[in-house]
């Protein structure tokens, strides 16, 4: 049987911006120590810009971007959805593709009449590092990550053909939310993701956090909230994009950010409809006084 006390949680919660599914996952608020955020769109804003195309092997750089954003446009993650958009800024037809792929956490392929193209992280340069003209693929990695930025390499028919630097700002109250949630929980939040170490230790440093797990996939993700359930910790994760998604089912509350994915908002306990990550310190605390009130 639900308490009152947490049904009128549930309805101050979605006051303070966050839709809650239904009245347990007040009471498992309630008992939450561990709070793990992911970046891309959860301590982020999810709304990256484009902020340099660096060809390889000869390329030009409008070759590059129209290929990238060609295979770009089926995927929903937010960095497809920025290549696809400066394209479109720069005035770059796009063309067909077949056979696109996801690989979620990593990137994406499809076959153009130009080529079979893949876009995603650096670790898919492995063994593909020689361009036609020598140069270093993985130089331009570096340079990018060492200015905070996520390097994504763009390669055709497995050789590096360029890469591109993408910048994501943290949302405004990430600070905030972290101290609020370090306080709440009773430990300091980790960081879980996808993104190269570089990049991820530079957003961490931005919003007060120290315990940063970088390069994960999705599975990884998943083992770490296990790992920590295991040691009897109560975790809260929250996250965005179709890499979370299992994570956010096994974590004991799994939050989405509303302006995530379809899947990760089906697999979360509740929904971040604003922009404020701080939605989600508010939601632990209402939990626990509701708990308190209900005895
Ligand atoms: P996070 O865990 O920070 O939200 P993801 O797991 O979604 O990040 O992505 C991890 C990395 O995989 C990204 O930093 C990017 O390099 C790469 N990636 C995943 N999907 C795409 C895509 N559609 N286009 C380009 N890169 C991608
Ligand atoms: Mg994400």
């Amino acid at each position: 049987a639900t308490m009152p006390p947490l049904l009128a949680a549930i309805a101050t919660a979605g006051r303070h911006g966050v839709l809650v599914k239904d009245a347990r996952v007040v009471e498992a608020l309630s008992e939450v120590d561990t709070v793990a955020l992911d970046k891309t769109g959860t301590l982020t804003r999810g709304a990256p810009r484009l902020v340099a195309v660096r060809p390889l092997g000869g390329a030009g750089e409008a070759e590059v971007l129209r290929l990238a954003a060609s295979v770009e446009r089926d995927s929903e993650h937010p960095i497809a959805r920025c290549v696809v958009a400066e394209a479109d800024r720069r005035g770059v037809d796009l063309l067909p593709t077949r056979g696109f792929r996801a690989e979620p956490g990593r990137g994406v392929r499809a076959t153009t009449d130009r080529g079979e193209i893949v876009v995603g992280d650096p670790v898919l340069l492995a063994g593909s590092e020689s361009t036609e003209d020598g140069s270093s693929a993985s130089g331009l990695v570096a340079a990018a990550q060492a200015e905070g930025h996520t390097a994504v390499v763009v390669l055709r028919d497995g050789r590096p053909l360029g890469v591109l630097a993408v910048a994501d700002e943290p949302r405004d109250d990430a600070p905030a939310a972290v101290i609020a949630l370090a306080e709440i929980s009773g430990h300091p939040p980790v960081l879980l993701t996808g993104d190269a170490p570089a990049p991820a230790s530079a957003v961490a440093a931005s919003v007060g956090i120290a315990d940063v797990r970088a390069g994960l996939l999705p599975a990884d993700k998943t083992a770490a909230v296990r790992g920590w359930q295991a040691d009897g910790r109560r975790v809260l994760l929250v996250g965005d994009g179709i890499n979370d998604a299992p994570a956010l089912a096994a974590a004991d509350v799994g939050v989405a950010m509303g302006g995530g994915s379809a899947l990760s908002l089906t697999a979360a306990d509740a929904v971040v409809v604003g922009d404020r990550l701080g939605a989600v310190a508010s939601l632990v605390l209402l939990a626990r006084r509701a708990r308190r009130v209900a005895g």
